[in-house]
């Protein structure tokens, strides 16, 4: 091994990616640590060394919390390269990436794949109308710029990320046309039998309650068992029309933000060929890996929402329990002292995982909404539909790959995260065989877009140079 090689290299300053940093440098690792924001947060805590007062009451005490642990990270030694796109990493650990318009490489020892997650697509019919976007979109909106919407707003679909915006909103005076959720008494019903597993993650529970009794206090017009949504507009969003209670709603709206949770961004995981399975439970792709965090690949290790959705308590276990393994592999710790060291953060993690099954069970998102019918379409930037996809397999296109040669289907700027899973959903379905039969997109670099010129002048770095 490369004795300028970093003990470890972590991708996303997350709740993961740093509680990992802050782990391995209290064993003396040298650790760098990038992420494409521009400042240390991840999704939850985006922005937070820049937020005021004001934003940080609309955001929550959850979100305030963020600011320790950044101020932790940044005290703890890990170099921290902001603004910086990972675009590719090899099996040979080297992570290659863009910044400042410079392509560069750095090699590790260990890698950490801490990436994150995005939010599951919800192709319903008018979904790519201007004045239609993903809650997160709106979240990000509000946590990097304080911008919020103008117009008549409606939310749409289900979880806990939907109802916290809806919140976060009217905390900063806007007014909600309606919560139009697409769960409903049938969830509960299915939901109910993990109540008891649940019941050590009460705390996140009472959360979730909070936030729907701050709702109803509100007064925003609550829709619940939402079925057949659609965006009606020709050239812009002008309402959404659903079924609900036994009849059919149009609900005037200039701005509709859909959601229905989020699933592991694991285009790194997949580019690197790592072995992956599919979760029933989260209907999306779980890269494999130990107790520890170590993928099929040894050496590259994968904490937090880009392995399994867990929400930021897990987040932040998997990574401390990542960066004492790599502590040990580096020789830092021996055995037994790795095991004692990570007894406690094993207890944390069980009761933080507790109420998952449970979440997950309530906030399912209905199929309708991930597997839609022909005329919807589904690759955004090829503007690829459903029913071409299954003519796609009437004709014998087997899985996402094929569908690539068959119609062009993910082959765009997004790289699939958009219609991944659904195309995934929708050829096993067509094939009435298990997603897991089906497969997912053979992922490539570059990641992120990247230029001949800044490939061709492309430097490796040695902890030395940084
Ligand atoms: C849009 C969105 C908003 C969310 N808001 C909330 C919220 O308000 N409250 C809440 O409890 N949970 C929220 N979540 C869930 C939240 O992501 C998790 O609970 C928690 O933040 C997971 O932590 P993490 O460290 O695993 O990932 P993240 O916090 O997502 O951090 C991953 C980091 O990796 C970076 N990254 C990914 N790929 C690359 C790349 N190729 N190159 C460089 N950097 C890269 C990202 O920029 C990001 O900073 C949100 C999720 C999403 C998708």
């Amino acid at each position: 091994m490369n004795k300028q090689a970093l003990d470890l290299i972590v991708i996303g300053a997350g709740p993961a990616g740093m509680s990992a940093a802050l782990e391995a440098r209290r064993y003396g690792l040298s650790v760098v640590v990038l992420d494409e924001q521009g400042s240390p947060g991840g999704q939850i805590y985006r922005n937070i060394r820049q937020a005021d007062a004001r934003s940080r009451g609309i955001l929550g005490d959850d979100y305030a919390a963020g600011a320790e642990l950044v101020a932790q990270f940044l005290a703890c030694g890990a170099r921290y390269l902001a603004n910086a796109a990972i675009w590719q990493v090899t099996p040979q650990r080297q992570v290659h990436y863009l910044i400042e318009g410079r392509a560069e490489i750095l090699q590790g020892r260990h890698v950490l794949i801490a990436s994150g997650a995005f939010e599951r697509p919800m192709p319903v019919p008018g979904w790519t109308l201007p004045g239609v976007m993903s809650a997160g979109a709106g979240q990000i909106l509000l946590k990097s710029a304080a911008m919020v919407p103008d117009g008549p707003l409606l939310l749409a679909g289900c979880g806990p990320l939907l109802y916290l915006l809806a919140v976060q909103y009217l905390r900063a005076g806007i007014r909600i046309e309606a919560l139009v959720d697409t769960s409903g008494p049938g969830d509960l019903r299915r939901a109910w039998r993990k109540v008891p597993g649940a019941l050590r993650g009460w705390r996140d529970l009472l959360k979730g309650l909070r936030l729907l009794v701050a709702l109803k206090r509100a007064g925003v017009r609550h829709f619940r068992a939402a079925r057949d949504l659609r965006i009606e507009g020709q050239a812009q969003a002008r309402a959404l029309s659903f079924d609900s209670n036994g009849r059919r709603w149009t609900i005037p709206a200039s701005l509709v933000l859909l959601h229905q949770g989020v699933v592991p961004n694991t285009q790194v995981s997949w580019s690197l060929r790592l072995e992956h399975d599919w979760s029933e439970q989260q209907l999306c792709w779980v890269a494999r890996r130990d107790s520890w965090g170590e993928s099929s690949l040894p050496g590259v290790f994968i904490a937090g929402d880009g392995g399994a959705i867990g929400g930021v308590q897990v987040a932040r276990l998997e990574g401390r329990l990542a960066g004492l393994a790599m502590a040990a592999r580096s020789g830092k710790i021996d055995a037994r002292q790795l095991l004692q060291l990570a007894t406690p953060y094993r207890k944390a993690l069980r009761q933080q995982r507790a109420a998952r099954p449970l979440i997950d069970a309530l906030y399912r998102p209905q199929q309708q909404n991930r597997i839609p019918d022909d005329e919807v379409i589904v690759c955004r930037c090829e503007e690829v539909s459903a029913g071409e996809i299954r003519r796609h397999v009437a004709l014998g296109c087997l899985g996402p790959n094929q569908a690539k040669a068959f119609g062009r289907c993910g082959m765009g700027p997004c790289q699939g995260r958009l219609c991944g899973l659904s195309v995934t959903e929708i050829i096993a379905g067509q094939r009435q065989v298990p997603a897991a039969e089906v497969g997912y997109y053979r992922i490539r670099s570059p990641l992120k877009p990247i230029t001949l010129a800044q490939l061709a002048s492309e430097t490796a770095h040695t902890q030395e140079h940084l």
